[in-house]
């Protein structure tokens, strides 16, 4: 059967450039989701179609994937993103990965040795926030996570993200190879201290001279990561196919927007990355809350009123004049003031943000942003109220944000319908919800330590406001809702 390796593929698709025949493994990622596709292989592509080079990626996939890494074998490694702007779609099949590894398909012991191969430099991760084994409460590795414990008793044969680098460095360590650098690009706070934490924690339980060799010479650098990537659909996977002339299963689309922030601290090299456009700074921290506090604490609020209002997409929400306003104020009024970046201007940041939310084409689902909100919420939403809290300024659209995450894995929408709740705290959440009366589920939910640890829930402004908030969703719906906190 005809790929997009071996097709004619359509006239105005864009191919790699150079010689994918130099590539090798120097870069090995964890996690070929949908957002490593559209962004960092993308952009290492971009690299690559400038001034060529060896800086191939190997992906390694540890749980799932094993149906698009037999695709993706089968199609040279080639796979394509479809950028879908206002002005038009624009079809770019990438070359920049060389190899794969899956856990099913593969050994354990052969996916462990990729990490060992000399001229590997990076290990990179899109793994989600679940991937790294850390409590939330205490932001140190979680040695009751059952992956962990696994790790620990039989660590030369580990299953988790932090067990694999620790035994290949250790590896490493012990044939005199050069260490490589770890680099977390998921959408968490202070990625590169969470990663380090994670390979640290695992790295002392085993072996306090492997710990401080990791600590003399790994590098964790931090990163900010930006693109809107939603799953792949049918439809999407169609619309790709029509695109190019043929199928390609291990396709994604995404809008045309891209950044990457990254702390330019690289123990053995790098890709030439700012030839692609992405910008090497020295404290990624103030660049991280910007997005995490406007574009993901927006994400979230119009995810979960949204959802409940009816809503399918973000660009729904955005047509709806009320939701749209919400969502410009929750940015400027709400989470802008709470920042400490100085050289971005935040208005047409915002403004930005907005035309990107109504983009039509991308069909970005609140259901897939409403997912896993017990580790997002903090980051997003909670840091902002802390400062807000301090200050003794007003939230209220954060409140009605929170209590808006109450109501939704409260499981019913505003219709009366179910809602499938994805979170990997959802048992405990759904003994609390099934534990409590609508009067009583604020207080009930609020007594998750992992997300509101116990200022919050101790600070009688907090809770009165979140009470507030979750009483008129209750009363008016959620749309109404907000129209109704707009008045304030
Ligand atoms: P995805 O579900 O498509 O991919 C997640 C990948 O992580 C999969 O390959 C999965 O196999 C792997 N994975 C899941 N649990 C794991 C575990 N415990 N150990 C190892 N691997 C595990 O999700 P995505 O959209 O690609 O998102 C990945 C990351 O990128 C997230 O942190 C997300 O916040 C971030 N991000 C996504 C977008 C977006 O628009 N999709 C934008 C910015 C940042």
């Amino acid at each position: 059967m005809k790929t997009i390796a071996s097709a004619p593929l359509a006239e105005n698709v864009m191919l790699p450039q150079y010689d994918r025949q130099q590539l090798k493994t120097r870069i090995v990622h964890f996690g070929f989701g949908a957002f490593h596709r559209a962004h960092q292989a993308l952009l290492t592509d971009r690299v690559l179609n400038a001034q060529g080079g060896d800086w191939g990626i190997c992906e390694i996939s540890l749980f799932s994937g094993d149906r698009l890494m037999s695709q993706l074998r089968e199609q040279d490694h080639l796979f394509t993103v479809l950028e879908k702007g206002a002005n038009g779609n624009q079809p770019i099949v990438i070359g920049a990965v060389n190899e794969c590894l899956n856990a099913r398909l593969d050994s354990l012991a052969a996916i462990i040795e990729k990490f060992c191969e000399p001229q590997v430099a990076i290990v990179s991760l899109t793994i989600t926030e679940k991937g790294y084994c850390i409590d939330p409460a205490t932001g140190s590795l979680d040695l009751s996570n059952p992956r962990i414990i696994h790790d620990l008793q039989t660590p030369t044969e580990p299953h988790s993200a932090p067990g694999i680098i620790v035994e290949a460095l250790h590896r490493r360590r012990e044939r005199d190879l050069q260490p490589f650098t770890v680099l977390s690009c998921d959408n968490i706070p202070d990625n590169g201290h969470v990663v380090k934490n994670a390979v640290l924690g695992m790295a002392k339980k085993r072996s306090p001279e492997l710990a401080h060799w990791i600590q003399e010479h790994v590098s964790f650098p931090g990163t900010m990561v930006d693109r809107i990537v939603p799953a792949a659909t049918e439809e999407s996977l169609a619309e790709i196919a029509h695109a190019l002339g043929v199928a390609d299963p291990c396709a994604i689309s995404c809008e045309p927007f891209i950044q990457w922030v990254i702390e330019d601290n690289f123990v053995c090299g790098r890709p030439q990355w700012e030839t692609a456009g992405v910008q090497m700074v020295e404290n990624v921290l103030p660049w991280e809350q910007m997005k995490l506090r406007m574009l993901n604490g927006s994400h979230s609020f119009l995810a979960y009123l949204g959802y409940l209002a009816g809503f399918q997409h973000i660009s729904d929400c955005m047509q709806d004049s009320a939701f749209r306003e919400a969502a410009y104020r929750l940015m400027l009024s709400e989470q802008a003031p709470t920042l400490q970046i100085t050289d971005v201007d935040l208005d047409q940041y915002a403004l930005s943000l907005l035309e990107r939310f109504s983009n039509p084409a991308l069909k970005h689902k609140t259901w897939q942003i409403a997912m896993d909100g017990s580790q997002k919420l903090p980051q997003r939403m909670l840091e902002g109220i802390r400062v807000h809290l301090s200050r003794q300024s007003e939230w209220p659209l954060l409140a009605l944000g929170v209590a808006g995450w109450m109501r939704y894995v409260s499981g019913v929408d505003d219709s009366g319908s179910a809602i499938d709740i994805r979170d990997p705290l959802s048992e405990k959440i759904a003994a609390l919800v099934a534990q409590s009366t609508e009067s009583e589920r604020v207080s009930a939910l609020l007594s998750l330590y992992e997300i509101f640890a116990t200022d919050l829930v101790q600070n009688p402004q907090f809770v009165a406001a979140v009470e507030q908030a979750w009483q008129r969703i209750a009363q008016y719906g959620a749309r109404q809702a907000v129209i109704e906190t707009l008045k304030n």
